[in-house]
């Protein structure tokens, strides 16, 4: 019989630049993209003109790549090695894990694959190839939270009879909308700042290896921050 989750945490960990070191999202339409489009949607998003759907799917089909040229420039993505080691942590307590992440399965799932992690839930856009383009479509967008492409917290919001804590771990703007929703959140770069211009209380971090040492503390030692 399989061993029942863990009863008191379920976690959650954001893919680009909290798992992969750098963006490899942005990294794909930088290098992939045709034009300069997607530069005028990147800076409509960055100023709140437009939704991350709206930015992400102009941007998407606006490039143009062959099979190998994506699948060799995904070959040289690395990532943070700390994300074996939390890996190791939730195993060995049980805690149901899943990576939600704003990228989309065709990117992410060669990647998570040559590392070895394909067994880990993951939770993305959605990419379709046709010839050398590309159609995006986003399974998990929200009427009620359109700023976001993926509404990462429709994974653990309503709670309902779930009385797990929610342990967040994200980077960027994307991680806004389910850190507010969680209890525990390690924040780095532009969310750290969101939660510190905010007076919100998170626990920062610079690697994984550090979240996967405080996670462990935080199991033995039952500290929140909350
Ligand atoms: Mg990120
Ligand atoms: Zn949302």
């Amino acid at each position: 019989m399989p061993k029942a989750f863990n009863t008191e945490y379920l976690l959650y960990i954001d893919f680009d630049n909290t798992i992969s070191r750098g963006d490899v999202l942005d990294s794909v339409v930088e290098k992939f993209a045709e034009g300069t489009v997607w530069q005028v949607l990147e800076n409509e998003w960055a100023s709140g003109k437009i939704g991350a759907r709206a930015c992400l799917d102009g941007q998407l089909r606006s490039i143009k790549a062959t099979s190998e040229a994506l699948a060799s420039h995904l070959d040289s993505i690395i990532i943070d090695p700390g994300f074996a080691q939390i890996l190791k942590v939730t195993h060995e307590h049980n805690i149901e894990t899943a990576i939600l992440s704003d990228n989309f399965d065709l990117i992410l799932n060669p990647i998570l694959k040559r590392f070895g992690f394909s067994h880990i839930a993951c939770y993305s856009n959605h990419l379709e190839r046709s010839g050398e383009t590309f159609i995006p479509s986003f399974p998990y967008w929200n009427k009620d939270c359109p700023g976001c492409a993926h509404c990462k917290k429709t994974h653990f919001i309503p709670r309902g009879e779930d009385v797990r804590k929610v342990i967040y771990i994200g980077d960027g703007r994307s991680d806004i909308c389910p850190s507010l929703n969680s209890d525990i959140v390690f924040a780095k770069d532009s969310l750290l700042a969101y939660f510190t211009k905010s007076g919100l209380s998170c626990i920062p971090y610079n690697d994984l290896t550090e979240v996967a040492e405080k996670l462990t503390h935080l199991i033995y030692d039952n500290i929140t921050t909350h």
